[in-house]
């Protein structure tokens, strides 16, 4: 499903075929989930395939290993070059981009002294699919920021995320939305979430989400169509008061919320401001001039 005979993927120096790749069992990321990763998309574009927002992702990857004492030297610049590499020996233009940073052998808890990158992609569709989800709230919370570097996307709290989306799947929702320790609504298992109120987004600030790549281009689109946003703390019992609601991410692009635990939103998508988000982004990846979606 993500890789064939065929695919090469980009390994310490090195393109390789994905299926010759080797890696080390005594690592200290596989054993303690101690290693970071990103997830970019690139789209086929007029201007020929473009991977978007390139810099703002390996600018994020550096500062994740930095934020847990990962020494990475790659640059921005290397790394945008080798994913576009990647793309073309694989030649793939709409694709997903993993980026990962992984430790060697060490089965202590010091720091590592060496790490390894790898740069994998492959097609695919919207993560979260394109309907609106029928969402839960989870009874897990987002790591808590005294605990992890909640800011850093690293792959050992993503077993949080499992968890959350695991839960929610069992219990027939198509995802999970997770409070932080006070109770404040945080994000989803892995994108971040917006709310509508008379025509105005609201979504939580930072420090104990992830910082959304997409979350910050929905604050542009928001400043270049006009919309009105205000960026700070939610409790789950304003959800039922909203007209509408939607997750956002590189992987699952934006996508709408149709109800929250069976409480489902007054307006129809259609004629949210969130619509005509949903439909911006779409512009902006694709680097099509915007137009403008109504109903
Ligand atoms: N929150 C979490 C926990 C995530 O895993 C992701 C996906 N990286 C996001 C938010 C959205 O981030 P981005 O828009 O940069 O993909």
């Amino acid at each position: 499903m993500y890789y064939n005979e065929n695919t090469t993927l980009y390994c310490n120096g090195s393109f390789l075929k994905a299926s010759e790749a080797k890696t080390d069992l005594y690592g200290q990321t596989l054993h303690y989930g101690y290693g970071v990763f990103e997830g970019i998309r690139s789209y086929q574009t007029e201007n020929g395939t473009k991977i978007f927002k390139a810099k703002e992702h390996y600018e994020r990857l550096k500062r994740s290993c930095e934020l847990v004492n990962i020494p990475f030297t790659y640059s921005v610049k290397e790394l945008e070059e080798l994913t576009y590499e990647v793309l073309k020996r694989n030649n793939l233009s709409n694709a997903y981009i993993r980026p990962l940073v992984y430790c060697d052998p060490n089965m202590s808890l010091s720091r590592p002294t060496k790490v390894n990158l790898m740069i994998c992609a492959w097609e695919w569709g919207s993560y979260l699919g394109d309907k609106m989800l029928r969402v839960c709230l989870s009874s897990f919370q987002r790591p808590n920021p005294k605990s992890v570097k909640v800011e850093a996307k690293v792959n050992g709290h993503y077993v949080n995320s499992i968890l959350a989306t695991t839960e929610a799947k069992d219990k027939g929702f198509d995802e999970g939305l997770l409070l932080d320790m006070h109770e404040n609504i945080a994000e989803a298992p892995g994108a971040n979430f917006f709310c509508e109120k008379d025509g105005k987004l609201f979504t939580p600030p930072l420090g104990n989400i992830l910082p959304g790549i997409t979350r910050a281009t929905v604050l542009e689109l928001c400043d270049e169509l006009d919309i009105p946003y205000e960026v700070r703390h939610l409790k789950p019992a304003e959800l039922k008061n909203m007209d509408a609601a939607f997750f956002c991410g590189t992987a699952a692009e934006v996508i709408g919320i149709a109800s929250i635990d069976d409480n489902k939103f007054k307006k129809s998508w259609l004629e949210t401001v969130a619509y005509k988000i949903q439909m911006a982004y779409q512009d902006k990846v694709h680097e099509r001039k915007m137009a403008v979606h109504t109903a």
